[in-house]
């Protein structure tokens, strides 16, 4: 009997349990069984919490399963399958986890999720087989959070996404992610795009639907972050990290602004960077005052995350603020709004974060109810060269001196601190990382990238993280997904054999070519190495790193190498499947892309700042009038973004 046809045995999904996520979960199933098996007839789904064939969806109690292997089985996902040919039990720990259960049953049985959207499906026409399935996810939570320059598509095909690929937590930056939209919408970085400007209600209308869409999957939803401090005295931040005019300070809230170089005003113009007072009891009360009335309205926030500004070495210099540490400001901040919120009977897990200045251990003050918060570890300017080490020892810790300590440079000394606060704060902690930020863009060949995230998720679970956001673009898979399936999957399961995995990506998004494929990537990662390409986040940048003329052999070649790859890759432009078809053709537009920024870098290794600039500026006007067509890929913005901390670099420039 052809795939597809086989006698209808097994019509009918029942939910056992009555929940929205559940309903979700037997549409899904649903929808993807009529795919597999096109010409088996409808499927009926119904509540019917009695019954005993046809596929079961609900949670483990409903089964009598129990949940003794989680702490938490609201927190933690477990996933159980156990079907044969006419049906059987899907079910979770959770709502979420029965979804998470249906996405890994299709899986099982050959169905992948390669890119976000309709074009990243690999759904094969097949019967469905037994299927017997048991895990706990190995990290609690595995996230993402907004960056970039946003679509409303991407956010909602991203959403979507994460559950397929075993995901289970997304973050919401701001209280309008107004910045990250507009930098798309406006079209700044890209003058060959007319703006599409949108205002600040559109963006917040969004953000609703994108909170619509994680609920429907029974995501935990992250939100706000840095704004606090601005927002609470009246100074909008929707602007992100534009300079503002100091006009807008509410004159009687600049005594509450960070007290800096002798004067209270925006830091450097920016109301996102800019610091309060710590010291001052009624700022600190403003800020609490804010957070409780935010925390009314956002009962479906799961972390509420009370961010201090963004950048570093912008704390109040004021004589009171200075007898602490900017984490024991930090922490006396958090234990106020903890009480606030609970006299109001709200209990949102609080998030705050080991960021920039934070990352020293706070001295002398500690969370009074530590169970309430849920830290995050932001190692914000290390390198993706470096290694994620287990058991830290720096060669030298950096004192703590009030605006003078800024950003470390090594992993070592980021870990340090983390267990220094561990010590002192017993919280629960995750990392919030940067892969998916400016660092993908320095690893251009996808497998030096994927055994990152890869080595990276197994060495933050050593050290205890109870799981890892990404601080990312939602536009980040260009020329595909492959280390962000890499990430993904490293947290479900740390045993995951990378080669293996790698090897099952490239199938299924290249079908026939996916030797060529894995050829060139393994080339390119020795013609255009991460090594020369890497540049720390957010420390001044390291010129001479680029000026090379030792390389410029190895990028010519890198350039003859995408030209006979292109050649090599011209019977594969027509694939079985749609997902490959869009695959092959973004490696495409690919090859142009790394033509167009090895030409720049030849000039730049032979020790033309300038020429490189230019040559830089030309290739990504050119390039940016094609993001329309690859746009659920490729991010302009941020590719430029990342790329300009390369061209821009000079002898006496600090970026
Ligand atoms: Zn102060």
């Amino acid at each position: 009997m052809p795939a597809g046809k086989a006698k209808r045995i097994m019509p009918n999904i029942f939910k056992i349990t009555s929940d929205p996520v559940v309903d979700f979960a037997a549409e899904e199933l649903k929808k993807y069984l009529r795919m597999m098996m096109p010409r088996s007839g409808e499927y009926v789904i119904s509540y019917c919490p009695g019954a005993k064939e046809g596929f079961r969806l609900g949670v483990f109690p409903d089964f009598g399963l129990s949940t003794e292997e989680v702490e938490d089985a609201e927190l933690d996902d477990v996933l159980h399958v156990d079907t044969d040919l006419t049906g059987g039990i899907i079910a979770g720990s959770n709502p979420r986890s029965v979804l998470l259960s249906v996405y890994q049953y299709l899986r099982l049985n050959g169905c992948r999720w390669l890119f976000p959207g309709l074009d990243g499906e690999f759904i094969p026409i097949r019967d469905v087989q037994p299927t017997k399935y048991h895990k706990k996810p190995d990290m609690r939570y595995r996230a993402q959070c907004n960056e970039g320059a946003e679509t409303q598509q991407s956010m909602l095909d991203t959403i979507d996404f994460t559950p397929k690929i075993g995901m289970n937590t997304y973050m919401l930056e701001f209280d309008i992610p107004f910045v990250y939209y507009n930098r798309y919408y406006a079209h700044r970085s890209n003058p060959e795009r007319e703006p599409e400007p949108v205002s600040t209600d559109t963006v917040l209308q969004w953000k609703r639907v994108t909170e619509a869409e994680m609920a429907k999957r029974g995501l935990r939803l992250f939100d706000m972050g840095h704004g606090w401090t601005a927002e609470s005295f009246g100074i909008s931040s929707v602007v992100g990290w534009d300079k503002q005019s100091e006009d807008t300070i509410p004159e009687h809230m600049r005594q509450y602004l960070a007290e800096y170089q002798g004067k209270r005003q925006l830091y450097h113009g920016v109301a996102l960077n800019t610091q309060i007072c710590m010291s001052n009891p009624e700022a600190r009360a403003l800020v609490v005052r804010h957070v409780v009335e935010y925390a009314k309205q956002s009962e479906n926030v799961h972390c509420l995350k009370i961010g201090l500004a963004d950048a570093s070495k912008n704390h109040c210099e004021c004589e009171a603020c200075r007898r602490m540490r900017p984490s024991d400001w930090l922490l006396l901040l958090l234990n106020e709004a903890e009480e606030a919120l609970d006299k109001e009977g709200l209990h949102p897990v609080l998030g705050f974060s080991i960021y920039s200045d934070t990352t020293w251990e706070p001295e002398q003050i500690t969370l009074k109810h530590p169970d309430r918060f849920l830290g995050a570890f932001c190692p914000i300017s290390r390198k993706y060269t470096m290694d994620v080490p287990t058991d830290p020892h720096p060669n030298k810790i950096t004192p703590y001196v009030r605006n003078v300590s800024g950003r470390l440079d090594t992993m070592e000394e980021y870990l340090w601190h983390y267990q220094q606060w561990k010590q002192r704060v017993p919280a629960r902690f995750i990392v919030y990382e940067y892969h998916f930020w400016k660092a993908q863009y320095y690893s251009p060949d996808c497998l030096t990238f994927a055994k990152r995230l890869h080595d990276d998720v197994i060495a933050y679970h050593k050290n205890g993280f109870l799981g890892i956001m990404e601080d990312m673009s939602q536009r980040h898979f260009f020329p595909n997904a492959l280390a962000f399936s890499i990430y993904a999957e490293t947290m479900y399961d740390l045993g995951l054999d990378l080669d293996q995995a790698i090897d099952d990506y490239f199938s299924h998004a290249y079908g026939d070519a996916k030797e060529i494929v894995k050829q060139f990537f393994t080339d390119l990662s020795k013609l255009l190495p991460q090594a020369f390409l890497d540049t720390a986040h957010s420390l001044p940048v390291d010129v001479h790193q680029f000026r090379k003329p030792e390389m410029i052999p190895l990028f010519e070649e890198a350039i003859r190498r995408s030209d006979r790859f292109d050649e090599d890759m011209k019977p594969f432009r027509n694939m079985p499947y749609r997902v490959q078809t869009v695959a092959v053709r973004l490696l495409g537009h690919y090859t142009d892309y790394l033509r167009g920024f090895l030409h720049a870098l030849i000039i730049k290794a032979g020790g033309d700042d300038e020429g490189a600039k230019q040559e830089f500026l030309a290739f990504s006007r050119r390039f940016g009038a094609r993001e329309r067509d690859i746009e659920p890929y490729y991010d302009h913005c941020l590719t430029v973004l990342a790329l300009n901390v390369i061209f821009n670099s000079k002898e006496e420039q600090e970026m």
